[in-house]
């Protein structure tokens, strides 16, 4: 591989078979497979100085380890991502645990039997989780928003608590929505839980990359074939002609007639043209503190109080054994498109789906030209979905 930094330098680009916008996951697994399975000579084109886009990780000043922007533990239950992933990483064996602080009480989220038992007198608690067992059953999963729609008086308590201490305040801070108004399938991420599992996430494989997400990265990128080019923007390098019904691309001043994948934000490649699609953006606050640990977990969620929706402790999830620790808190809030400004969610809503299947027909006018990714695809993806996706989209342009 080659890393070029090309400091806002316009490379050339023509002769590569493949342009592929984004160093994240999306556009490093399609780049390597491209390359691998076909022989094709790839270039990457990647606006930020770094590859691994946000899953990118780097050693503070501190020697801690952490993550750029925002916390990512891997999990999945897809075999094919996580072996996939294996050819490039080992792994840390790290099962992800997140405590709600209410005003200094510690409680498990996702919100189960153990956490009813810290916040409810012990005969309430069993009360409690008898009724949850006997309408839901044990184990089970149970999103909030169904929860608070049964009729059960008992339930509607148990609702209520969780809803107001679990749910209404952080997902105003995260969304500027209340529950009920983000879509279902966002609070269905963090559902009520039947059990005595405190654990974020239950599926069967979960860890983090023994020496980083960027050393995952560099060895995925690490193949004949494909050229990365940092600091440089896709808007520089790909220009549209829309003047006829099937829309052109030129690259270097030439109709570029090779494969474009893109994993950036659709609207802003396509400046705008049918309004700005929103997004939430984050701002993250680093501490350095010379002590072992500062919380008692990877994860604090600041359900009741605070600004910060959450504050992580990279040293849990990463296994460094220092005397020192760094937290992060994260600010979530609109993205405007300011300089330096990163958008990290697409709001999921029909209304926003229409908006950006206009921009989708857009792109489907062009030959060759594929989306992919959290911000093109405008989804709410998982880093083990994204590879997958991947995958899939390889496998098509391979064949
Ligand atoms: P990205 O990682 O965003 O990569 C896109 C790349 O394209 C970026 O590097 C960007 O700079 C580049 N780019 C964009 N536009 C242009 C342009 N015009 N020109 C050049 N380059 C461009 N998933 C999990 O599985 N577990 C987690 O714990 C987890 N935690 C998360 C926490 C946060 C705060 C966030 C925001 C996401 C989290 N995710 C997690 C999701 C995970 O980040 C995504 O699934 C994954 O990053 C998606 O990869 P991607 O390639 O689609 O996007
Ligand atoms: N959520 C919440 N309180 C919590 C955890 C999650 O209200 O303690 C809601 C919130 O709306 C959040 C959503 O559930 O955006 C999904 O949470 P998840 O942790 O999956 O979000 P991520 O940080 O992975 O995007």
């Amino acid at each position: 591989m080659g890393v070029i930094d090309s400091a806002g330098k316009i490379p050339e680009l023509s002769s590569y078979d493949a342009i592929v916008i984004g160093a994240g996951f999306a556009g490093s697994v399609v780049a390597r497979e491209l390359a691998q399975r076909s022989g094709k000579k790839v270039a990457i084109v990647e606006s930020r100085d770094h590859v691994g886009g946000n899953a990118y990780d780097k050693y503070d000043d501190a020697g801690v380890l952490i993550h750029a922007y925002g916390p990512h533990i891997f999990h999945t239950n897809d075999a094919r991502a996580y072996e996939y992933l294996s050819q490039f990483t080992d792994w840390l064996d790290y099962q992800h645990e997140v405590l709600a602080n209410l005003h200094g009480t510690y409680i498990p989220v996702p919100f189960n039997k153990n956490s009813i038992e810290k916040v409810f007198d012990a005969d309430k608690a069993k009360s409690y989780i008898e009724k949850l067992i006997s309408v839901f059953g044990d184990e089970r999963k149970v999103p909030i928003i169904e929860l608070r729609n049964t009729d059960d008086p008992q339930l509607h308590e148990i609702a209520d608590f969780v809803y107001n201490n679990v749910f209404l305040y952080y997902t105003q801070k995260q969304w500027g929505l209340t529950p009920e108004e983000v879509d279902p399938s966002v609070t269905a991420r963090v559902p009520v839980f039947i059990s005595r599992d405190n654990r974020y996430f239950q599926d069967k494989y979960q860890g983090m990359p023994k020496d980083g997400y960027t050393k995952l990265f560099d060895n995925l990128l690490d193949f004949e074939g494909i050229d990365v080019f940092l600091s440089v923007d896709a808007r520089d390098v790909l220009k549209f002609d829309k003047s006829d019904s099937k829309t052109k691309v030129y690259v270097d001043g030439n109709e570029y007639k090779g494969i474009i994948v893109y994993t950036g934000a659709i609207d802003e490649l396509f400046d705008n043209c049918f309004g700005r699609l929103p997004y939430r953006s984050l701002d993250f606050v680093y501490e350095t503190y010379n002590q072992k640990h500062w919380q008692p977990c990877g994860t604090v969620n600041y359900t009741v109080s605070e600004d910060y929706t959450r504050i992580t402790e990279f040293t849990y999830m990463t296994g460094q054994d220092l005397d020192v620790t760094t937290i992060m808190k994260e600010y979530s809030r609109p993205y405007e498109a300011k300089p330096g400004q990163i958008p990290y969610y697409a709001i999921i809503s029909d209304e926003n789906q229409a908006h950006y299947n206009q921009y989708k027909e857009l792109a489907d006018s062009i030959d060759n030209f594929y989306l992919i990714g959290r911000l093109a695809e405008y989804r709410y993806y998982n880093m083990d979905a994204i590879v997958s996706r991947a995958l899939e989209l390889a496998d098509e342009i391979c064949d």
